[in-house]
Order: structure tokens, then C-alpha cells, then sequence
């Protein structure tokens, strides 16, 4: 018997990091540039700086069809920032080409050990809508019992009710749920709030948070920690 009923997973940092190939974006885009030859160098801010404004803004859209209008205009306010005039339809499709999800070595063995282990797991991620199609692309479905997104919540971790959404969706007693998260405040201390204990994956070397179960350097040992 584990020692715990559920097991909720943040993901950006916790099973898997975002990159954007700005070099790969410069080379689909270079021939629409214009003013002078487009640089990874010159692109760099204002492609990094659209992501940072996808993850800010993503939460007042909570369909997939007013996602993708958001998607076209953050598309749009990047290509005007570097001088290209591009057809928006390029212009998203290049964007959605070359960010990528990346898993961490060790992220797949770790929630096959965890369901084999009979213990449930749900996606409890600040992410916009699109994240179960992510997910899926990953091969990543059938590992989950459930996916909680705080675009289609409407509110974004550390609030309660993104907890309270999985709780309702799990069936699981708060106290016997662990929260597994890289973010201290929005994992950390939002899974706390709700007593809901809370496995702090540290990949950043912050050191030990003191509202944390456990702190973790990565997803390793994870599963003995469940396990109990
Ligand atoms: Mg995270």
C-alpha cells in the first residue's frame, strides 16, 4: 500500500522544460525580414519575450478557438517587433514549429514506476488549454488519470481552486495526496495551503524548502518516497 491515493504533477520544470529554437525560427522567417538580414542575436529577445507573454496571458483565454486567436496576435506583435511581414498564418505555424517539450531523463520510468505502483496521477500544471494535446503528443496520455490546466480552471496555482479542481477530479482526500512541483510558491506553498502534502523537485539547487514533505533534486526518488 502506497502512502499516498493520488499523486498530482506540475510540468514545465517538474517532468519536462520548454525551449524555442530561435535559430530555427531566424532561418523560417529570414526570407520576410524587412530590414536587413534577421540574427538570432537580433530575435532572440522578442521571440523569448512572446513565450513570456503566452505564459502570462493564456489564463483569459479558455477556449481553443479564442487561444489560437491570442496565439495569431502574440505571433503577430513578435514578427512587428523584428520587422517581418509575413502572411499571420506563417507566422504561427513557425511559432508553433519551433518551441519544443522536452522531457527530463528520467520522467517516463519515473511514472511508470508510480502507476505500477496501482497509484493514480494527474496533471495539475498552470498551462493553457492546449495541454492535453501536448500531453498526447507525447505518448504521455495514458499515464494519467486526469488533467487539470489553469486556463481551462480559470485561475492559476497557488489559488485554491485549481487544488480544489483536482481534488474533485481524483476523489482523493487532501491528506492523502502528494503535489509534485519545481515552483516553490505556486506548488510549494499552494498544495501546502491546502494540506495537501508537497514534493518540492529542486532541480535548481534552491535547498531544502521548509513547507516541503520532501525536497528532491529531480524526479529519482520519487517513487520510494511514495512508497513510503
Ligand atoms: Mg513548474
Amino acid at each position: 500500500m502506497a502512502k499516498y491515493d493520488a499523486v498530482f504533477l506540475d510540468v514545465d520544470g517538474t517532468l519536462l522544460w520548454v525551449n524555442l529554437d530561435v535559430e530555427g525560427y531566424v532561418g523560417d522567417l529570414a526570407a520576410y525580414s524587412k530590414s536587413g538580414p534577421l540574427t538570432v542575436e537580433r530575435a532572440s529577445g522578442p521571440v523569448w519575450e512572446s513565450i513570456r507573454r503566452h505564459i502570462k496571458e493564456n489564463i483569459k483565454h479558455r477556449t481553443e478557438e479564442d487561444l489560437a486567436g491570442f496565439k495569431a496576435e502574440n505571433a503577430r506583435i513578435t514578427a512587428e517587433a523584428l520587422d517581418i511581414v509575413a502572411p499571420v498564418e506563417v507566422l504561427t505555424e513557425v511559432a508553433n514549429r519551433r518551441i519544443s517539450f522536452n522531457p527530463y531523463a528520467e520522467s517516463v520510468r519515473v511514472m511508470r514506476e508510480l502507476r505500477s505502483m496501482g497509484v493514480p496521477l494527474y496533471v495539475v500544471s498552470n498551462w493553457d488549454v492546449l495541454l492535453p494535446g501536448i500531453l498526447d503528443d507525447l505518448g504521455w496520455t495514458g499515464y494519467f488519470d486526469g488533467v487539470v490546466a489553469s486556463a481551462a480552471v480559470g485561475v492559476e496555482k497557488p489559488e485554491p481552486d485549481v487544488f480544489e479542481e483536482a481534488l474533485r477530479v481524483s476523489g482523493a482526500s487532501p491528506d492523502r495526496v502528494l503535489h509534485v512541483g519545481n515552483d516553490p510558491v505556486t506548488d510549494v506553498e499552494g498544495a501546502s495551503e491546502m494540506g495537501i502534502d508537497a514534493a518540492f523537485i529542486d532541480r535548481t539547487d534552491a535547498g531544502e524548502h521548509p513547507r516541503a514533505a520532501v525536497t528532491l533534486p529531480d524526479l529519482a526518488g520519487l517513487p520510494d518516497f511514495v512508497r513510503g
